[in-house]
């Protein structure tokens, strides 16, 4: 599938930025780095686990008073959406958490856009087809696939980990690139 946009939107601009309203999937470090959850109108989407990590940081004032807004939905990811992430993490080669795959797999369910500042989440919804807002830094440029190898015996892996012929722990290097991705929100209100 074709990868949809990357949008790079500073924090200032966040209340502003949002103007289609689709639900936007969040990750620890959206909320973290001050996503503003209290967007009128605007449906948000995470997982009980990654409630479970905010809580205990500094915002969690903020994250209380979304949730007792109901601006915030909890939401378990349904296997099918599931097994469909980990496809995509097999063909970029990403190591995905148990809790990536699920806040990619519910972007995926509920048609939303995921804000997470995390490169392997995005490379592999970007995989997917699925709309990026890069949150912190700048957002992936381009799908890249990974090739897990030993840098002292040269040895090809599927996975990360260590070398079963030499014990070295592996490296990684792109095997292949999508390309540049479609031009970003940020660069495009530029124009
Ligand atoms: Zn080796």
């Amino acid at each position: 599938m074709v990868p949809r946009t990357i949008y790079q939107i500073p924090s200032t601009m966040y209340p502003q930025a949002f103007t289609k309203m689709k639900p936007i999937v969040v990750d620890a470090s959206a909320i973290i780095n001050s996503f503003n959850l209290l967007n009128f109108g605007q449906k948000f989407i995470t997982t009980p686990a990654v409630l479970d990590e905010v809580r205990g940081k500094k915002r969690n004032e903020k994250i209380r008073l979304a949730l007792d807004l109901d601006s915030v939905e909890q939401r378990l990811a349904k296997n099918e959406f599931i097994e469909k992430v980990r496809l995509a993490a097999k063909q970029t080669n990403d190591m995905l958490s148990k809790q990536d795959e699920e806040l990619i797999a519910l972007a995926l369910e509920h048609n939303a856009e995921i804000a997470t500042d995390d490169y392997g989440i995005q490379n592999v919804a970007a995989k997917i087809g699925l709309v990026i807002i890069a949150v912190g830094e700048k957002g992936i440029k381009e799908i890249l696939e990974w090739q897990h190898y030993c840098p002292a015996c040269w040895k090809n892996y599927p996975t990360s980990g260590v070398c079963g012929v030499c014990g070295t722990p592996l490296k990684r290097k792109v095997r292949q690139t999508s390309g540049l991705l479609p031009s970003s929100f940020h660069s495009e209100a530029k124009k």
